[in-house]
């Protein structure tokens, strides 16, 4: 089982991936850490803790996002470039895995800081970023301006445009349309597609959202529009109540105006929203808040983990044994990379899509990974989560075949 990834090994057995292969895959091809160098508005010179991970580069480019947030730990990063290794090859992507963090608050920094700190980050590992090597992406804490800083950056260190070397940039940078709404509509996507699926719940279910961010935001859109009822919202200020449902323009226009959701609506028992009375619950701001003793407690039928690693190993077993669906994050918030994808197929192809022509795309992509998912895990009696890592490792394991060049498996 490799260290950083609990639930590689029951896949790892529906693969029947042989014994060369699981250790090929313990352990992350590539990690590289630094210490990045910035000058504070006050003149103090500051190190903040640095990596990028490129988790395997069998099936293509490395590809992730970069990370800013104070617990981002060297293992926390290699835990999310494999799954984001998984997540490519699940969709059938010409990708491999990798991810970037900085341990850092971003609050803290002013707004030349945190320029100088994207900047640096891209000088430091400029010779592992590039367009048919490593691509990274904006993650937790690295939106637009970010990106737009590190694109910027990365043309300036050798003049040339390197446009696909990194994805998630501003339209205006050469940026892909519908990017920003990517992950939010494609998690809506793969829930409705399971839904009809596997009959999980009638439609206009209840609905709760832990985070009310980026994805969150999307996704809480695209319910609404489609009759479902957003019973509880939260994010990092507190949580937002109302059995008779929540208006997510609304909550968005108070967040902006208040810098929160605290007093929007009524709030959840404990200001926790696991135990709200609900069909399913969306984990969406950071990993592991699904526990074992939340797992215990929450009331969902099912649980859409747009988080990466919402659910912990302790808390899975404890899911499956109680009947709730989850959706895997691998699946459930592969919408961004999906789109990722396509951005970097633009750039490299000088064309510029429609909005249409993207979410097409997008939503095309995300239903053949669900139907072939759901399909795999009937097939053999396993959670979802369990057959997407198992279809993920067998295009693995394909790739290794063909190649060749590393003898795995031919003993
Ligand atoms: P974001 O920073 O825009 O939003 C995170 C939200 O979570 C914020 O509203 C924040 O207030 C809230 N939050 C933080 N701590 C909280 C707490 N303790 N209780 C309640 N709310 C809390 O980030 P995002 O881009 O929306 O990403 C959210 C999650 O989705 C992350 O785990 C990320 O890895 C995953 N994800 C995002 C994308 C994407 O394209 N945005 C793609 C794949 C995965």
């Amino acid at each position: 089982m490799p260290e950083s990834q609990p639930f590689f090994e029951p896949a790892a057995e529906l693969a029947a991936l042989c014994p060369d292969l699981r250790e090929v895959l313990r352990k992350p091809a590539r990690t590289t850490a630094t210490h990045l160098l910035i000058r504070r508005d006050d003149g103090r010179l500051e190190s903040f803790p640095a990596w990028r991970c490129q988790y395997s580069d069998v099936r293509g480019p490395t590809k992730g996002g970069i990370r800013f947030h104070p617990s981002v730990s060297g293992e926390e990063v290699e835990t999310l470039a494999f799954l984001m290794t998984v997540k490519t090859a699940l969709l059938d992507l010409p990708f491999g895995g990798a991810k970037g963090g900085v341990a850092v608050d971003p609050g803290a920094l002013s707004g030349r800081e945190l320029e100088k700190l994207a900047r640096a980050y891209v000088r430091s590992f400029q010779h592992v970023i590039g367009a048919e090597r490593d691509v990274p992406a904006p993650d937790v804490n690295t939106n637009g301006p970010v990106v737009a800083w590190m694109a910027d950056e990365l043309k300036a260190l050798d003049g040339s445009a390197r446009t696909a070397a990194i994805t998630g940039k501003p339209l205006a940078l050469g940026g892909s349309e519908g990017r920003s709404d990517a992950t939010g509509r494609g998690a809506f996507a793969v829930l409705e597609c399971l839904r009809e699926r596997l009959d999980l719940f009638e439609p206009g279910a209840r609905v709760a959202i832990h985070g009310f961010g980026n994805a969150g935001r999307h996704l809480a859109q695209r319910l609404h529009q489609a009759g479902y009822r957003l019973v509880g919202l939260s994010d990092s200020s507190g949580t937002a109540v109302d059995p008779d449902g929540l208006d997510p323009d609304e909550a968005g226009a108070y967040k902006r105006d208040n810098g929160g959701l605290a007093g929007f609506a009524g709030r959840a028992e404990d200001d926790d929203l696991a135990t709200l009375d609900c069909e399913v619950l969306v984990p969406a701001a950071l990993g592991g808040w699904i526990d074992e003793t939340r797992a215990r407690r929450l009331r969902a039928r099912v649980v859409l983990e747009v988080a990466n690693a919402a659910a912990t190993e302790a808390a899975d077993p404890v899911l499956a044994e109680r009947g709730v669906t989850v959706i895997p994050d691998v699946l459930a918030n592969a919408g961004g990379v999906a789109v990722s994808h396509l951005e970097w197929v633009q750039n490299r192809t000088g064309q510029q899509w429609s909005r249409e022509a993207v979410v097409e795309a997008l939503e095309e992509r995300l239903r053949a990974a669900c139907g072939r998912t759901a399909e795999r895990a009937e097939e053999a009696g396993a959670t979802l989560r369990t057959a997407a890592y198992a279809l993920a490792l067998e295009r693995i394991a394909e790739t290794f075949e063909v190649m060749g060049r590393q003898r795995v498996c031919n003993e």
